[in-house]
């Protein structure tokens, strides 16, 4: 290479990249490029052309350009509107910058200019240059950017290093990898290099094109299948046959037709099958307009059943599957005497509420069967959602009903029993609240227009009738509350528990299970081990469910032993059922100081809940321990302060409060209990402890109290009263209020107990604890 150092005015590139003998216009901007050119052509045009590496720098210093660029000469220059100036250039020479001249007016350089050697024309170079122009040819086969006869031109050149240029100059390449090229002196290496780009580049290619086809393919695929599709239509109609839509939409039209559908639901019915029409039945709108059309036809708009309005029959169907529940069934017999009278009276909203497993849920049944209605049951426990009632906007994806249209469809006609359980369990949160969505079902002026958002169609509830459960009422909405009849059903005594099990639920039990009567027989010993240790629960659905058990496992045992009958007593029963589960607590055998029996209602029925109080010397402090919720702490503090209040009136020290420690204690027992009631029973013990008198153990009490010692009533007074008579009381004291309450007690508990009723807390302690003279 010869040597050779010139100063020539520079004009910095951005984005393209010159070799040599490549002709090239581009347009130029910058006042110090503009300068460059000037000054270029007031001297031999030439000029040093050479790459930025950041084409975004406005103002380039040296360390922001190449040092390798090329020389060109101006071939022309045009001014364009604007201060921009076209020119055309044509490479001359590789250079090098030795220095960089700084000056206001223009960039400039001292160059080296790097004359070109070829290489040698041996084997290598000729090997090299071939590869070359094969690579290079199936480039332009599959870029299909260069035209092919560019090959032609290049099949004259001669010399290998021009040859690598040009071709370089043709490529779509990268600022740096055109740099790279342009600063391989050596013309083999260059070659070389060429090569591997071209080569990267047609793997690219390549790729491009496999993902180019695939795509294509998809689209090719979808528009293919319409036409197919459109030209099968047009067959079919030219050959005048039915096609599958047409049948479908003439089945569609027949059950529209037949279904004797209310006047908007008929004209709904048809827009949507006019749609259907259009929309075609591969299409995902065909799908939804099929669903909604099958809804619509589903449902009972106009099917009724006919009202059994016998009301002796009504009242055997109850009798036969129920025992007790008085007032439900009497509540059905009249709503059917009244109904005889007036035609148009609507159908009452009863919410039965009572403890889990005392046949709410079967006694709606039954009320069914005695109307002869449909039955549909729907639990509305953990629903928290207004549209799990009212249904989705169809605008949703994979919209449904709500949950009462879903309940009509199962019913089949408009006139079902529909029994809404649970309605104390439904929760609401941000998406609406259910219960206001209930709210219109059951309101008899508005539910003769329900509309479902998802059929978007009034439908007529006013002849369902309605029949709710709940546990306790406590959680029901108010406004919902006050449009149902409650009707309490409480749990059952032992006795009401033997005859349920004797009357109806062994002879179920026995008939489901396919068994003659005769050969299984259970015993008044074996029903009551059942009962009292077997089960702990205010209905009778683990009673149920320990029977059942029983009698599959006798059954297996008689199979096995080859017997013809069993009787199941105590000893059966415990034989099946394992050891005892439950016991109840009893009451003390004798009378003693600071320690009183309440009485209290649990989930599983009333228990008797014994508390204890001692009295040791201290500084006024208030302990309590053992098995107590937080209403009954607040008790044990409302009666320490009756007590401090009127300690005189009981012969208590009145300094108690600051010489005394109290110590309250309830024993544990078997099932955790809270609740208000124990008011009277706290302060009787704190009195009996303080003022050392003995409490009767054959006495039990309940009863809330206020500040100034009035008793106030309580509820579950007859589980109560059925627990005490178990743990061996005979006398009860109870809140005078809760004397009506008295009527619900069964006789043959109520004749055995002593009852004493009290408005005030001296009566209680009157009589429960012991003077002594
Ligand atoms: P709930 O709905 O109150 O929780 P269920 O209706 O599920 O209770 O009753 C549980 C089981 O007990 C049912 O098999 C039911 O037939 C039976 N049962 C409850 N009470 C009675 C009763 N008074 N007479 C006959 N069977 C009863």
């Amino acid at each position: 290479m010869n040597k050779e150092t010139r100063v020539i005015p520079l004009i910095p590139l951005r984005g393209i990249t010159i070799f040599p003998y490549m002709v090239l216009h581009f347009d130029v901007g910058r006042e110090k490029s503009i300068a460059a050119l000037e000054e270029a052509m007031m001297k031999d045009q030439e000029i040093f052309l050479v790459a930025q590496k950041d084409a975004k720098i406005e103002e380039p210093e040296q360390e922001d350009i190449y040092t390798i660029g090329t020389l060109c000469s101006i071939k022309q220059l045009l001014k364009l509107p604007g201060d921009t100036v076209r020119v055309l250039v044509e490479g001359l020479n590789r250079a090098k910058i030795i220095k960089y001249i700084e000056s206001e007016s223009c960039y400039k350089a001292e160059i080296d200019i790097l004359e070109e050697k070829d290489c040698v024309k041996d084997n290598k170079c000729e090997a090299l240059v071939r590869s070359l122009r094969e690579v290079f040819e199936e480039y332009i086969k599959i870029s299909g950017s260069i035209p092919s006869e560019a090959l032609i031109s290049f099949e004259d050149m001669d010399s290998p290093g021009r040859l690598v240029d040009t071709i370089s100059s043709y490529l779509m390449l990268k600022g740096d990898i055109k740099q790279e090229l342009l600063e391989a002196f050596d013309v083999s290496k260059r070659i070389e290099k060429l090569i591997v780009v071209i080569k990267n580049e047609l793997e690219i290619l390549k790729l491009e094109k496999k993902i180019g086809v695939r795509v294509k393919s998809k689209i090719d695929k979808v528009q293919k299948e319409y036409y197919l599709r459109e030209q099968l239509k047009a067959i079919q109609e030219e050959l005048g046959e039915d096609d599958e839509d047409k049948k479908e939409i003439n089945r569609y039209k027949n059950k529209i037709k037949k279904a004797k559908l209310p006047k908007p639901v008929k004209d709904r019915a048809i827009y949507e099958l006019e749609r259907l029409k259009n929309s075609g039945s591969y299409s995902s709108e065909g799908g939804v307009i099929r669903t909604y059309l099958d809804w619509i036809l589903d449902l009972p708009w106009n099917t009724q059943t006919k009202d059994n309005m016998d009301v002796k029959k009504a009242r055997e169907v109850l009798e036969a599957e129920h025992y007790g529940l008085k007032d439900v069934k009497d509540r059905i017999v009249e709503y059917l005497a009244v109904k005889q009278m007036s035609k148009s009276l609507k159908g009452p909203i009863i919410c039965l509420v009572g403890p889990p497993g005392v046949g709410k849920t079967s006694i709606a049944k039954s009320v069914a069967h005695a109307l002869n209605r449909n039955f549909v049951r729907m639990s509305l426990g953990g629903v928290r959602d207004e549209s799990e009632i009212r249904g989705h906007r169809k605008t949703y994806v994979g919209a449904i009903p709500g949950r009462i249209i879903y309940g009509m469809r199962q019913a089949k006609s408009k006139n079902p029993l529909f029994l809404l359980d649970e309605i104390d369990k439904m929760s609401n949160d941000f998406r609406g609240d259910p219960a206001d969505a209930l709210l219109e079902v059951l309101d008899s002026e508005q539910n003769s227009t329900f509309r479902d958002h998802y059929l978007e169609l009034e439908m007529d509830l006013s002849n369902v009738m309605f029949i709710t459960t709940a546990n306790s009422l406590d959680t029901i909405p108010r406004p919902l509350l006050d449009r149902m009849e409650i009707i309490e059903v409480s749990g059952y005594t032992y006795d009401e528990k033997l005859s349920i099990a004797k009357q109806y639920l062994i002879p179920k039990q026995i008939k489901e299970h396919s068994v003659d009567e005769n050969m299984i027989k259970f015993t008044d010993s074996g029903i009551n081990e059942i009962i009292e240790g077997y089960t702990r629960e205010s209905g009778v659905r683990n009673l149920e469910r320990q029977i059942a058990s029983i009698i599959r496992k006798t059954l297996a045992d008689m199979l096995e032993t080859d017997k013809k009958d069993v009787s199941i007593s105590t000893n059966q029963v415990r034989k099946y059922l394992g050891p005892v589960r439950f016991t109840y607590d009893k009451a003390d055998k004798e009378d003693k100081i600071g320690v009183v029996t309440g009485m209290a209602w649990t989930a599983y029925g009333g228990d008797i809940l014994p508390i204890e109080v001692s009295v040791m010397n201290g500084s006024g402090k208030l302990e309590l321990t053992g098995q107590l919720g937080d209403v009954m702490k607040e008790s044990a503090k409302a009666g320490y302060s009756y007590v401090r209040a009127n300690a005189d009136k009981y012969d208590i020290n009145p300094n108690f409060y600051k010489e005394k420690d109290l110590h309250i204690h309830v024993p544990e027992g078997a099932v955790p209990k809270d609740g208000p009631s124990a008011g009277v029973t706290m302060i009787t013990a704190m009195v009996s402890a303080l003022a050392n008198k003995k409490a009767r153990h054959n006495v039990a009490m309940t009863g809330e109290i206020t500040l100034t010692g009035r008793v106030l009533p309580i509820g579950g007074l007859k589980e109560k009263c059925l627990a005490a008579y178990r743990a061996g009381i005979d006398t009860v004291i109870i809140p005078k209020e809760n004397e009506k309450d008295m009527l619900k007690i069964p006789k043959s508990i109520k004749s055995k107990l002593n009852f004493i009723l009290a408005t005030e807390i001296g009566e209680v302690t009157k009589n429960a604890l012991i003077e002594e003279n």
